[in-house]
């Protein structure tokens, strides 16, 4: 599984940096993901809960 961020859909409504604080995070001011950093069903409760689509779920890819 591999998450992917789109930038010009992000409406920065931060749910991601919220629901799974030690896989999406703001670094100098660049946005992260670190899957290793957290369980795979809580990083796509996350995931679903963006309201823009900016994060998507690619199942193929790793
Ligand atoms: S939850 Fe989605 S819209 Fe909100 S900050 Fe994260 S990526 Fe952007």
């Amino acid at each position: 599984m591999k998450v992917t961020w789109d930038e010009s859909t992000c409406i920065h409504a931060g749910k991601c940096v919220q629901g799974s604080p030690d896989v999406f995070k703001v670094e100098d001011g660049q946005f992260k993901i670190n899957l290793d950093a957290g369980e795979e069903s809580q990083i796509r409760t996350t995931v679903a809960s963006c309201p823009s689509g900016a994060l998507q779920i690619h199942e193929d890819e790793s």
